[in-house]
């Protein structure tokens, strides 16, 4: 044994784990993609377009990701809002890989909402600024136990979100302008994708504002269903 490997860490490393369907075993989260104007309808009411040369990514800290039923309603915001999303789990390293490489790093599938602060969002978008505030604050990104389906490529289905049993968003996963492997793919080329990344794939059209004591299900079809409540 060398020195080096008797070093320890001046505090303990923070390693969140999330709750796999029928599992005892948790998934430690790393790294955290998410996609913009993925779905046609949803891109039109932010007024633009799906981009077809290549989709955009930004990100969040590993730390937005949560399971919890009850998140406090983020401060620094008068308009939070709802994109229900399906999120894709790696299990290998993958880098520069194609879309037909890219289901062999698939560990399994959530049900995600990207909750983002639209008013903070639309202020970066028209000053050029990054998008993070808006994005990646905490808990910002809650997510259903994850269902493992390795080595899988889910391409239909459908998604759904509710506010207090409302129905906000409808769709169905065909709808994807891009695909689970073509995103997979495209990141692989910019950045090496490591076992416990994760990827929010976009969402459709019908997001909305949400208020403090909101209900928020959502769901979809053959991955599970998600609800929090957004308290004080
Ligand atoms: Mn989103």
């Amino acid at each position: 044994m060398t020195e080096d490997s008797k070093a320890h860490f001046v505090f303990k490393p923070i390693i969140r784990g999330m709750v796999i369907s029928e599992s005892t075993e948790l998934f430690p989260i790393g790294k955290v993609y998410c996609v913009g104007k993925n779905y046609a309808d949803h891109a039109k009411e932010m007024g633009g377009k799906v981009d077809e040369d290549q989709p955009f990514f930004f990100s969040k800290p590993p730390q937005a990701v949560t399971q919890l039923n009850s998140i406090p309603f983020p401060a620094q915001t008068d308009n939070l809002q709802h994109e229900v999303e399906l999120v894709v789990f790696l299990k290998s390293e993958c880098s520069d890989i194609s879309p037909k490489e890219a289901s062999q790093h698939i560990f399994g599938y959530a049900v995600g909402v990207d909750l983002t602060k639209r008013d903070l969002q639309t202020l970066a978008k028209e000053s050029g600024k990054p998008w993070d505030l808006s994005k990646g604050f905490d808990n910002s990104a809650p997510i259903s136990k994850i269902q493992q389906k390795e080595g899988f490529l889910l391409t239909e289905g459908n998604i759904s979100l509710r506010v207090n049993g409302q129905k906000k968003q409808s769709s169905n996963l065909v709808n994807m302008a891009w695909k689970v492997d073509e995103l997979i793919s495209w990141l692989s080329k910019f950045i090496t994708l490591k076992a416990g990344d994760a990827i929010f794939t976009g969402t459709p059209s019908g997001v909305s504002r949400l208020s403090l004591n909101d209900k928020i299900e959502a769901e979809i079809e053959n991955i599970g269903s998600l609800s929090f409540e957004l308290v004080q």
